[in-house]
């Protein structure tokens, strides 16, 4: 995935294996140690072979890995939607549908919303917002509503119609017949993540809020990246006291264990799928509701409350901080952070971005390698964005990696 083919089948290419893991460290095949810079592309919460969750997926597996949801029920799958919608005020987020990623979280969504509309009466609201440069999943749903250029725009036209907003400004200059024809919007709350890791104004998500309240168009919330205390809340949401009529849950979900998703929604939303067989949402995957994944998802929870892991984050997340301040060098153009969520945009020493094919992003985290980091940059930003178990101690081996990294590479160029 995401991997130039001619590279990794070049004669020369030696992929990196990883074998095992403990904490916030990976380690590959000739037993090389890196710290986990990127939570294994965003979703490891508490380190690996957290006790707790490993202990959890055993018990599970001595009664049954998997059975169907469709039209049965399992105690893991009741329990976690019970702890989900725990989390928002009562009267809100109160039912919750399983799927498998954050792509299919949003697909859920989506066809939850057009559903809705036809059977609550509303049938001229069929249209999505969404914005730029935003980041959805791969599916073909999800990347409809993509506004990454190299990643949806060659699928643009098998996809559904979505209208593109730079932000609020433009939603608010929408012609009223569009306001009054969309079902819904949807947003990455607070950090837009595969956008380089580019922060929203602050306020922005209650202004959203208080938009969509004023013209009847649902609020969908993507916290598939910034869920489960990755931006020093529980969600991010909880930042601006917002709650969606959609909340869509991925990856963090397990602990970063196993495939699992949620999309929470309201009531009212369920309600109109009631009143007869017509009224069904006929939409699931085989492996909805899986049971070593909920009881991964519940062991996670646990470990939230055992360890008080968001009480011990604002002193990590100002660690991190301090450890993107020390990074001084004629390279470092930006540092972007949202709780330990962090981009570190590389440019030219005169300000003007890399030329593309110089890859520059690519090469330092090749380098950060060497002194044991492992992340994955988008395009010249490099990512920080390690397991919340990280420690201070952690996080400036992490800064120093990259400081060398970038030294080296700033000298051979
Ligand atoms: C990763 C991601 C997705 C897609 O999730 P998958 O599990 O990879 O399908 C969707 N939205 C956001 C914000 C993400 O970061």
């Amino acid at each position: 995935p995401f991997t130039p083919q001619d590279e990794w089948t070049a004669p020369g290419h030696e992929p990196l294996v990883l074998v095992g893991g403990e904490g916030a460290w990976l380690v590959d095949a000739g037993g090389r140690r890196y710290l986990d810079g990127n939570s294994s592309i965003w979703t490891n919460i508490h380190g690996h072979r957290h006790p707790r969750i490993d202990a959890a997926l055993c018990a599970q597996l001595e009664r049954v890995a998997h059975t169907s949801f469709l039209g049965f029920a399992n105690p893991r799958a009741s329990e976690l939607a019970r702890q989900l919608a725990g989390f928002f005020p009562p009267g809100t987020l109160e039912r919750v549908f399983f799927s498998d990623d954050g792509s299919t979280a949003i697909e859920v969504a989506v066809k939850m919303a057009i559903q809705y509309r036809q059977q609550a009466g509303e049938q001229e609201r069929t249209g999505f917002l969404a914005f730029d440069r935003a980041y959805h999943g791969d599916t073909m749903g999800a990347s409809s509503l993509g506004g990454v250029p190299r990643f949806s725009e060659r699928f643009r036209r098998f996809g559904f119609p979505v209208t593109h907003l730079t932000g609020m400004d433009d939603l608010r200059s929408l012609p009223e017949v569009v306001v009054e024809t969309t079902a819904a919007v949807v947003i990455e709350p607070l950090i837009q993540g595969v956008n380089e890791m580019r922060p929203w104004p602050a306020g922005m998500l209650r202004e959203l809020r208080g938009w969509c309240d004023r013209a009847g168009v649902h609020l969908i919330l993507d916290e598939v990246m910034t869920g489960f205390g990755r931006t020093g809340r529980m969600f991010a949401c909880q930042h601006e006291e917002v709650v969606p009529d959609y909340l869509c849950l991925a990856k963090g979900l397990t602990g970063g264990y196993l495939p699992l998703a949620a999309t929470l929604t309201t009531a009212s939303i369920y309600d109109a799928f009631l009143g007869g067989a017509e009224r069904t949402f006929y939409y699931g995957h085989s492996y909805t509701g899986n049971q070593l994944g909920c009881a991964a998802a519940l062991a996670s929870l646990e470990v939230f409350e055992e360890e008080d892991v968001l009480g011990r984050l604002p002193a990590r997340i100002e660690s991190l901080r301090a450890v993107l301040a020390d990074l001084r060098h004629p390279w470092v153009y930006d540092r972007r952070q949202c709780g330990l969520i962090a981009g570190l945009e590389l440019r030219e020493p005169s300000g003007d971005p890399f030329p593309a094919d110089r890859r520059v992003g690519e090469e330092v985290c090749l380098a950060a390698r060497e002194f044991g980091l492992l992340t994955r940059p988008i395009r010249d930003t490099i990512v920080l964005l390690p397991p919340l178990c990280v420690t201070p101690e952690e996080l400036g081996q992490a800064g120093e990696a990259l400081r060398q990294a970038i030294e080296t590479l700033s000298l051979i160029h």
